[in-house]
C-alpha cells in the first residue's frame, strides 16, 4: 500500500529530486525560484569546470575566477517530491526518484 497520501486521501508518489547534470545545466534558475524547499543553490564554476562554491547573490566573483554557474543540489533531504522543479527545467538535467524507490 502506497503510504504517501494528498490531503483527501488520494495516493501520491513524492518524487524526490536527486541530482542535477552539471553538464547541462545552463544555470537559469528556474528550479530554485519554484522551490519552497530550498533542496538547491546556485555555485560557481571556474575555467577548468571545477566547482568554485555557493553563489550568495553578493556579486562574488570568486576573485575573478568565476566563469559560469550551475544548480546543485545540496540539501537532498528537505525535498518534498512536488516535481515543480522539473515543470520548469528547460535542459532536462534533472534526476528524480519516487520515494518508494529512494534510499534513506
Ligand atoms: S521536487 Fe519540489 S521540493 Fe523537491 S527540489 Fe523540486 S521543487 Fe523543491
Ligand atoms: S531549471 Fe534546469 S537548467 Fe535551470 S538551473 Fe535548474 S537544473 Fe539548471
Amino acid at each position: 500500500m502506497n503510504a504517501f497520501v494528498t490531503r483527501d486521501g488520494s495516493g501520491w508518489m513524492p518524487q524526490y529530486l536527486t541530482a542535477i547534470d552539471g553538464t547541462t545545466c545552463i544555470g537559469c534558475g528556474r528550479c530554485f525560484k519554484v522551490c519552497s524547499r530550498e533542496v538547491m543553490h546556485l555555485y560557481g564554476v571556474d575555467d577548468a569546470g571545477e566547482i568554485l562554491g555557493a553563489c550568495d547573490g553578493e556579486d562574488d566573483d570568486f576573485d575573478g575566477e568565476l566563469n559560469s554557474m550551475i544548480m546543485v543540489v545540496d540539501h537532498a533531504g528537505r525535498c518534498i517530491g512536488c516535481g515543480a522543479c522539473a515543470r520548469v527545467c528547460p535542459k532536462n538535467c534533472q534526476t528524480h526518484v519516487a520515494a518508494d524507490q529512494v534510499a534513506p
